[in-house]
């Protein structure tokens, strides 16, 4: 399976990084083993600085699609989860700066953490609250009614690049809030206020 990432897909979070807003969506990708067993802590790689969290919506592809048409997009997922896309902030600009590729700064092992999957009937998607919290304080508080691309249009845009296969995860991107993570913190991810992970730092 591979996990197909959105970068830069609100406007609150564009304007925090001082980022472009950019004229189609942003797209990079993680390896299957950037995926943090369950249960496992999040242990702070040795080459980084500034691990931050972005926590964002998934979704899971449940059938092969190319080409998919935004109108017949939700057919080609049942169901959505909430995960960190966990970032090297200060690698990243590094490379950004230099115009090279992220992936040392996005894609290293244990960076996409994915919390359970719900079905997505359950929820309104254009009106999904999340939440993370850390150490019991609230540091992003999302809702998709603000994603820049909606989950469907983004099937359709990245589905003309990479065949969806089925087990395939995306991330949506992240809302404002980011910020750096350290030794003993707790993050605790919530869907609709409902817990969906929780992950140590070590
Ligand atoms: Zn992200």
């Amino acid at each position: 399976m591979k996990i197909i990432c959105i970068g830069r897909n609100y406007a609150k979070h564009i304007e925090e990084l001082a980022n472009e807003r950019p004229e189609t969506p942003v797209v990079f990708l993680k390896p299957d083993s950037a995926i943090l067993p369950k249960k496992m802590p999040f242990f702070i790689p040795p080459f980084a600085n500034s691990i931050h969290y972005e926590v964002e919506v998934l979704v899971k592809i449940n059938k092969v699609g190319k080409y998919i048409n935004a109108k017949f997009a939700h057919k080609y997922y049942d169901e959505i989860g909430l995960g960190i896309d966990f970032t090297d902030r200060e690698m990243q600009s590094k490379l950004k700066e230099k115009g090279l590729p992220w992936e040392k700064a996005k894609a290293f092992d244990g960076s996409a953490v994915v919390g359970e999957f719900h079905s997505k009937d359950k929820f309104d998607l254009e009106n999904l609250n999340f939440q993370l919290i850390k150490n019991d304080v609230v540091v992003q508080d999302g809702n998709t009614n603000s994603m820049l691309w909606k989950i469907d249009e983004l099937i359709a845009y990245v589905s003309q690049y990479f065949t969806l296969k089925k087990g395939d995860i995306i991330f949506t991107g992240t809302p404002a809030g980011v910020g750096k993570v350290e030794s003993n913190d707790i993050l605790v991810g919530t869907l609709e206020g409902k817990q969906v992970f929780d992950l140590k730092i070590k």
